[in-house]
């Protein structure tokens, strides 16, 4: 037990006891002490930040939700310190592993620092405004997100820990990053389990302004922070948009899932010669227009189409339509792993529609940011498809999440976009459907 000292103190401070379950004040004495069963120090001595339920053998204390806990492992010996929620699975998230950190103001300050030159070495401003300044478990700050949209900052507070200390951190990274406005998108699905109300609001500093706009590798985008997708814009795809736009040129482009215009108004700055941009929500598309408008981009190159993707595509097979750059970058169809299968079908089925709609030579864009699906099963879901399609296909490019969506590889959960690019090299022969005794096809022969 007494292997640990916070600094300046000779002892363990006592356990916040006193106050009611969950009023403990934030970031003093911890609420508790949690003592994991034996074994279960493993992942935390590989510094995995999470804590599961059936790890713990026993606690000690009252802890509230999102008070700090010690956590020490069967022989009594301290191991980290984390925010105790006591309705989740992922029971504590790990603040530090380092026993002499006492968690308080200053503890985040240096955290939030420590996220913030990340980006700024990543050298971001350079070719935008809006970025992701913190990325959760993977800048040491677990159930916290931070986008900035130019003078706006939105954070999503997405486990019990983040929602105790989010305001503090509001004032912080305003100071920190000279931002007006810190808003708060806290309505994550994923809130439910950690027994949070969904919530939504002006967090610090001043209110939002009325229009909002952020410029990203020369073109303009309006953010909807209060009614748009995530925290507003889908940061992630910076990289790919870009590497989108360098193939577009003389191409007839589908992009389907078209959100705000994220792909659509890159590829028309590429010299795509037309564009089908197909979304079912109404007010993605006029976002989407209004931003192909405002980066002065040639907007008669371009449809928009108010429809469900899966039907779309079925309407477009059958009316014998073909395209020369097809993009798939749907929502999140398995949050967890324990859907990936179910996940796996819708995959698979657009995957296979696309690859129909291709012509030779074509290229597939494909994405999945469903963290239950790992990038090898992925690849195998568009090899079905493509497969099934009936056609010949060459993986060409792979991307994945931009740089300021960071995965630490203590926590390779945080890994959760993943991109194929895949050229579409011909028909198969009939060698794979088993009618023709040959050993290889020329489309798959190697170069
Ligand atoms: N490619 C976009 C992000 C796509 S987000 C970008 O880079 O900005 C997913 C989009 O899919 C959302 O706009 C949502 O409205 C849309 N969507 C979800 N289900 C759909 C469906 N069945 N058919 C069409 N659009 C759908």
């Amino acid at each position: 037990m007494a292997t640990w000292q916070t600094p300046g103190a000779a002892a363990r401070p006592p356990l916040a006891g006193t106050a009611p379950a969950g009023t403990a004040p934030a970031g003093t004495a911890p609420a508790g002490t949690v003592t994991l069963a034996p074994g279960r120090e493993r992942s935390v001595l590989r510094w995995h930040p999470w804590i599961f339920s059936g790890a713990i053998e026993r606690v000690e204390g009252r802890p509230g939700p999102g008070d700090t806990v010690a956590v020490e492992d069967h022989a009594g010996k301290l191991l980290a310190w984390a925010a105790w929620s006591p309705v989740s699975r992922i029971r504590a998230r790990i603040w530090s592993f380092d026993p002499a950190v006492t968690v308080e103001p200053a503890f985040f300050r240096q955290r939030l620092r420590a996220a913030l030159a990340l980006r700024r070495d990543l050298g971001l401003a350079a070719v935008t405004d809006a970025m992701r300044l913190v990325h959760g478990e993977s800048d040491g700050l677990p159930g916290l997100v931070v986008d900035r949209y130019g003078p706006v900052l939105v954070l999503q507070a997405l486990a019990a820990g983040a929602e105790r200390w989010k305001r503090q951190i509001a004032d912080m990274l305003l100071a920190e990053t000279g931002a007006a406005t810190v808003y708060e998108r806290s309505d994550a699905e994923v809130r439910r389990l950690e027994g949070l109300d969904p919530c939504r609001g002006l967090l610090a500093g001043r209110s939002l302004p009325r229009r909002l706009t952020i410029q990203e590798h020369g073109l303009v985008f309006l953010i909807d922070c209060v009614g748009g997708q995530k925290t507003g814009f889908f940061l992630d795809q910076r990289d790919s948009r870009l590497a989108v736009r360098r193939l577009a040129a003389g191409r007839e482009v589908l992009d389907c899932f078209c959100y705000t215009g994220g792909f659509t108004c890159n590829v028309v700055a590429g010299g795509a010669q037309s564009v089908l941009a197909v979304d079912s929500s109404a007010a993605a598309l006029q976002a989407a227009r209004e931003n192909c408008r405002l980066s002065g981009l040639d907007c008669r190159r371009v449809e928009w189409r108010e429809a469900d993707v899966f039907q779309e595509l079925r309407r477009l097979r059958d009316a014998g339509r073909t395209f020369d750059l097809v993009i798939l970058d749907p929502p999140k169809f398995a949050p967890t792993a324990a859907l990936a299968r179910q996940a796996a079908r819708g995959y698979k089925d657009i995957n296979l529609l696309a690859c129909k709609l291709l012509r030779p030579g074509g290229i597939l864009v494909t994405f999945s940011c469903s963290g239950g699906v790992s990038p090898d099963l992925f690849q195998k879901i568009v090899a079905g498809a493509a497969q099934d399609a009936g056609v010949a296909a060459q993986v060409i490019g792979r991307s994945g999440q931009a740089a300021d969506h960071p995965v630490s590889l203590a926590f390779p959960e945080s890994e959760y976009l993943k991109g194929l690019v895949v050229r579409i090299a011909g028909k198969h022969s009939p060698i794979h459907t088993g009618r023709t005794p040959a050993c290889s096809t020329p489309a798959m022969a190697a170069p």
